[in-house]
């Protein structure tokens, strides 16, 4: 073979690896359960972590927040009990993480678990739950949240049909949906410090793995969920980069669903 066809066939292949790089390996990052403003920037003393927006901003990320609407009223901090002061109300926070480029989405107003909820008070008091969620989203956003991840993915057929009417599209781990629209579930809300089922040196590879299995089984794109916890924003540097590594993008919950979800 001649120098040009060797040049040229590998400009091919880097132009096809390009190609398969920017539309076919993607990530939507989600985190949920917040704004907690000591997870997004950071804490200090016995508690010192990273800040996640920094991570994300760092590694030019954008992610996908299912905030609580409770938290997103005047002068709250984060935690109910082990609220944090680091002089960021949540609404701050929530609107910092808007003007980074990130995107609001609704987990609820109470974040209790919807089926049970329904049994004590009624669809009507979920429907109203998920929409109180999507106000307090707008009151600062000034836009309209379209996605819903239900507290645990735990929601009634019923709710969740009349919820999909008023045209809300409700994040699943269900089996009944396409692999690439099914949540991976990063079970960092194991991840406490001295988990031993998940110590810290394999917490990425364990969210490597899953990600691996749906490779085997042809999807390469992949909303994965995490909350927005200190142990979480502890490794996210590392996974993005695993990721980045094996040729994925990220892009929010938004675009995913335009890219990936209009095709299924
Ligand atoms: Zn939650």
């Amino acid at each position: 073979m001649s120098s040009y066809k060797v040049f040229a066939v590998s400009a091919l292949l880097f132009l096809n690896a390009g190609v398969a790089f920017s539309a076919d390996k993607l990530i939507a990052l989600t985190f949920d359960d917040g704004p907690r403003p000591y997870v997004l920037f950071g804490t200090k003393g016995d508690h010192a972590g990273p800040s996640l927006v920094n991570v994300l901003d760092d590694n030019g990320v954008k992610a996908t927040f299912f905030v609580v609407g409770w938290r997103l009223t005047p002068k709250t901090w984060g935690e109910r009990r082990y609220e944090e002061n680091v002089g960021i109300t949540c609404i701050d926070a929530a609107e910092q993480l808007v003007r980074r480029g990130h995107e609001l989405e609704d987990h609820t107003y109470s974040h209790i678990e919807l089926r049970g909820a329904e049994r004590k008070r009624g669809e009507q008091w979920v429907i109203g739950d998920v929409n109180r969620g999507a106000e307090a989203i707008k009151a600062v956003t000034g836009t309209q949240p379209h996605y819903l991840r239900p507290p645990d993915w735990i929601i009634s057929d019923d709710a969740r049909r009349d919820l999909e009417q008023q045209g809300y599209h409700l994040l699943t781990i269900s089996r009944g949906n396409p692999l690439a629209l099914r949540d991976v579930n990063s079970l960092d809300y194991l991840w406490t410090k001295d988990s031993v089922e998940y110590p810290k040196t394999s917490r990425v590879d364990a969210v490597l793995k899953q990600v691996e299995q749906r490779e085997k089984r042809g999807v390469y794109t992949h909303i994965l969920a995490f909350h927005e916890l200190s142990t979480t924003a502890a490794v996210m540097s590392e996974l993005i980069a695993n990721l980045k590594a094996r040729g994925y993008r990220f892009v929010t919950l938004s675009e995913y669903m335009q890219l990936v979800g209009a095709k299924l």
